[in-house]
């Protein structure tokens, strides 16, 4: 489709790509096409379009003009073939999943995921004969270990949500595809295309939440998944059509593209911003311990250097005192909002433990590197002095007061 933008730049695809307003009636702006099915011609087309033999869209669950614009886009942004776009980012996850395991298969996945996603693997297909493996894939002959004649998937984040341990994309898709039918699927949310491009390091099938940095304003739920033509179609024809219905409204794929249109500038700032929170709160003597893949002390800097464009705004950190003194801290912010999400324009402050990690029991955080004690900030777009000064003042609430000497008491 439209391949004269194949060769633009990131931005410029991001706000082009696949359009032509000529064929539109002019229309500078994508029209919405909120048609739920398509009429055909005549009843030889429609036999066709059912049989697969023709391309025309005729029920927007499998296919409609304006997600398959924002399918397009997504594709070459990601360096990808073909996208399919789902109804939330569990939809895109839970798609993947079905589609490319049976009963019987293993799959191997990293030590720290998203609440939702490590429920679907324990409280979901793990129940229907497939068996989930955690495995530290940072160890790379712990996972050569792990892999048995039933592996079919190793999946993984990086940087994994909350704590951003990050997996060396490209040595674990090597060892993947050492063994035939093995497919490697990367959660690339935190990152985005923009930062990270996990297909050209060797992975077979991106997923995302899109309700994240894509979208980028936090007003729609969304998911895509990413891959090579035979396995976007089976995801579509099988783990959307058939297994979820996890379908995206086309008003929410139009403002996904609005969104997509700014990824590239937003991504910049959220990057520079939480650079410099990440700093601040490294300097601050109330602060345990910071994780931020921008920073020296980050374990994995190198790997972050080589690659991430940038390094995220997503920030993970510890509060002396531990849990008591995060509960403070969280209840001074004035303008992080306490709420979870990220990659919106405001800025967001979370306890995992009590909230997106819920679903761990403690035992299971504690194993998977999930401490109680830990915050996560969403860093948002807003004027960094500001950010900063909320921070400065939530921490003040913080520090150990030097316990007050005793008042003089008066001898009667
Ligand atoms: C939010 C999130 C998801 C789930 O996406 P939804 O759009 O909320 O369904 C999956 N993976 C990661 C890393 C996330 O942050």
């Amino acid at each position: 489709m439209h391949n004269k933008h194949n060769t633009f730049g990131f931005s410029t695809r991001a706000i082009h790509y696949g359009y032509d307003a000529q064929d539109h009636h002019g229309a500078l702006v994508p029209p919405i096409y909120l048609s739920a099915t398509f009429a055909f011609p005549t009843a030889e087309y429609g036999a066709g379009c059912f049989a697969g033999e023709e391309s025309g869209h005729f029920y927007t669950r499998i296919s409609n003009p304006t997600l398959a614009l924002l399918e397009s886009r997504m594709a070459t942004l990601e360096g990808g073939e073909a996208a399919v776009a789902f109804s939330s980012g569990m939809g895109a996850i839970a798609a993947t999943f079905w589609t490319l395991l049976r009963p019987g298969d293993e799959v191997i996945v990293s030590q720290t995921l998203y609440g939702c996603t490590f429920a679907l693997l324990h409280h979901g297909i793990g129940e229907f004969g497939i068996k989930v493996r955690h495995v530290d894939l940072a160890d790379l002959d712990a996972l050569r270990a792990a892999l048995s004649p039933a592996t079919r998937m190793i999946y993984c984040e990086t940087p994994a949500n909350p704590n951003l341990q990050l997996i060396d994309i490209a040595a674990v898709a090597k060892i993947a595809h050492q063994q035939a039918n093995v497919t490697m699927v990367v959660d690339n949310t935190y990152c985005t295309p923009y930062l990270q491009r996990p297909l050209e390091l060797g992975a077979d099938v991106v997923v995302h939440s899109a309700t994240k940095y894509l979208s980028g304003h936090g007003d729609i739920t969304a998911g895509i998944a990413v891959s090579r033509h035979d396995l976007a179609q089976r995801i579509r024809l099988q783990g959307l059509k058939d297994l979820t219905g996890a379908v995206l409204s086309p008003q929410d794929a139009f403002l996904l593209m609005r969104g997509l249109k700014t990824l590239a500038l937003r991504m910049d700032r959220h990057c520079s911003n939480a650079q410099a929170v990440a700093e601040a709160l490294q300097a601050h003597p109330a602060v345990e311990s910071v994780t931020y893949p921008g920073l020296r002390s980050f374990p994995q800097y190198e790997l972050a250097a080589r690659q991430m464009k940038l390094s995220g705004g997503m920030i993970a950190f510890e509060l002396k005192g531990g849990i008591a003194t995060g509960k403070r801290f969280m209840n001074a912010l004035k303008l992080f909002s306490r709420a979870v999400s990220l990659g919106d324009a405001e800025s967001l402050a979370q306890h995992p433990a009590s909230m997106t990690h819920s679903t761990y029991t403690p035992e299971e955080r504690a194993q998977h590197g999930i401490a109680e004690g830990l915050v996560r900030l969403s860093v948002g777009l807003e004027d960094i002095a500001d950010l900063l000064a909320d921070i400065e003042q939530a921490l003040a609430h913080c520090v150990k007061r030097a316990p007050a000497s005793k008042p003089a008491t008066h001898s009667a």
